[in-house]
Order: C-alpha cells, then sequence, then structure tokens
C-alpha cells in the first residue's frame, strides 16, 4: 500500500529527489552510527568525528580513519543504490543528495550525486589547501602531510564544520525544487542536513521515508512511511513502477 503510494508519487512527479544518511550502506556492510556493537561502539563518533579532536590528536583520529576507509574502500553498492542510479537512469529521479561519504551512489551508477557531507577520496592540506587522490598520499607516517609540511585532512565535514556552501546550495536548490523527497536510510539527528526535508515540505513536495526504525523526523512533514529496509522496499517500489510503465 505505501510502496504503491510512493510508487505513484514519483511516477507522477515532475522532479523527485533522493535523500540518504548511512542507513542505505548498511546493506553493504557499512554501520550506522545507530547499530549496536562494530566501528561506532570503539570509537565515539562525536569524539572522533569532531573537528576539534582531529586538530588537537590528528594521529589518533587518522588511525581511526584509515580503519574506516579500508571498510569504506571493500563495499559494494547494494540493490538500494542500485534502484536509485536505476530510477535515474530512467528519468524518474533528478538527484541523490547524499550524507554518506563512500561513493557508493557514483559506483552504482548514479550521476547527479550531491554529497553533501563530502567524501573520502581525497585529501587536503590543512596549510596550503593542495589536494591530493588518496591513492598518492604516504600513508606510512600518521598523520599524513603534505608537501609544505602541512598536515592532511579528509575532504569530508567533521562535526562543528559548516557544510561547504556548494553543495549547501545546490541540495538546497534541490530540495526547493522538488515535487517528492525520499528520505532514505538517515535518522534525522544531524543538522543542517535534517533541515533539507523541511525545505522541500515547505515547498510542496510529498515526502516519502523509508526506514526500518523510528526517526527524528516529525511525523507532521512525512506523508507516506515505509518501515523496511531500504534495499527491500526500493527493489518492489522499481517493480511497481515497471508494472505500470509497461502497460
Ligand atoms: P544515522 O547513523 O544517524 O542513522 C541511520 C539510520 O538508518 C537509522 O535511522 C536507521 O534506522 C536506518 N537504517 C539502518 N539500516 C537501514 C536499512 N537497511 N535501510 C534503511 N535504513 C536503515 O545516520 P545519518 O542520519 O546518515 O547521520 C549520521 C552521519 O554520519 C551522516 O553524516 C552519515 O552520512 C555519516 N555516516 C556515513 C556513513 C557512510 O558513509 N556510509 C556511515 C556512518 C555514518
Amino acid at each position: 500500500m505505501e510502496i504503491e503510494e510512493a510508487a505513484r508519487a514519483i511516477l507522477k512527479s515532475k522532479k523527485s529527489v533522493a535523500l540518504t544518511g548511512a542507513g542505505i550502506s548498511v546493506e553493504s556492510g557499512i554501520p550506522d552510527f545507530r547499530s549496536p556493537g562494530g566501528l561506532w561502539s570503539k570509537y565515539d563518533p562525536l569524539e572522533y568525528g569532531h573537528i576539534g579532536s582531529f586538530r588537537s590528536n590528528p594521529g589518533k583520529v587518522w588511525k581511526m580513519l584509515l580503519e574506516i576507509d579500508q571498510l569504506l574502500d571493500r563495499a559494494n553498492p547494494n540493490v538500494a543504490h542500485d534502484v536509485l542510479a536505476e530510477l535515474e537512469k530512467r528519468g524518474f529521479l533528478n538527484a541523490v543528495i547524499t550524507q554518506n561519504i563512500d561513493s557508493l551512489h557514483q559506483k552504482a551508477g548514479s550521476v547527479n550525486v550531491i554529497e553533501y557531507h563530502g567524501h573520502n577520496r581525497s585529501l587536503r592540506c590543512e596549510a596550503c589547501g593542495k589536494t591530493y587522490p588518496k591513492s598518492e598520499v604516504d600513508f606510512s607516517k600518521i598523520p599524513p602531510v603534505c608537501a609544505c609540511g602541512g598536515l592532511l585532512r579528509p575532504e569530508f565535514v567533521f562535526f562543528g564544520e559548516p557544510i561547504p556552501s556548494r553543495e549547501r546550495q545546490l541540495a538546497e536548490t534541490a530540495a526547493t525544487g522538488c515535487d517528492v523527497m525520499l528520505v532514505i536510510g538517515t535518522s534525522g539527528s544531524v543538522a543542517p542536513a535534517n533541515y533539507l526535508p523541511h525545505i522541500a515540505k515547505r515547498h510542496g513536495a510529498t515526502i516519502v521515508e523509508i526506514n526500518p526504525g523510528e526517526t527524528e523526523l516529525p511525523k507532521n512533514i512525512i506523508d507516506i512511511t515505509i518501515r523496511e529496509k531500504a534495499g527491500s522496499a526500493l527493489k518492489k517500489i522499481l517493480e511497481y513502477i515497471n508494472s505500470e510503465t509497461k502497460k
């Protein structure tokens, strides 16, 4: 019932957008912040993921980042990433705004991906701003440093840092202009990403939430709630769209 409603909203929409969070990559083996056990029981994200911690103890934070990197680099897109890429290819989805840094949407074939919190593909010097693809960085000494001697940092946003203005603008434009927003696998607890569904709703969009658990997004902004894992829900939505477009 909710699946069909969501699929019909997508079929009717002129511009639909997906906002994704860590939950969409859980089925690819990357734990979110909420699941018990795993990486985040060892490293408190608020401690290790804060820019203050990185600046005061970059070696300690880099040690954790390299462990995460191994996990992210080994991961492959799952059916949820695949369906979003397929929907974009067929003209049913205009953009993916992702809070994730794992590049799995691009690996699945999505093209218009707004990486709201950045990505883990390259590093930037804190001192001179030079960027390096990860493959060109010498990690034999931690923390890694730039040719100028400055500290290298990942090109994603730590807690306590602002969203890069280009990504913020692209995401807000997408949220303002869409008539359907699929909110997938995000707890809605990280600002300012959690304002994007509010912006979309204020501009008249239908908000579809796909999440097996409860979230912090207020119920009154959600039009359709699908309490399922992203993979199975999106697969069923695509099947419904296929059956309707074959007629
Ligand atoms: P979060 O960890 O706060 O919440 C994840 C949400 O996903 C929860 O609501 C959970 O119920 C839901 N979920 C779990 N399994 C799911 C599944 N199979 N299908 C659909 N939903 C599922 O994540 P957040 O809201 O994205 O905020 C945390 C911040 O940390 C974000 O910036 C996030 O991108 C980042 N982060 C990124 C990664 C990654 O790049 N893969 C991993 C962990 C955290």
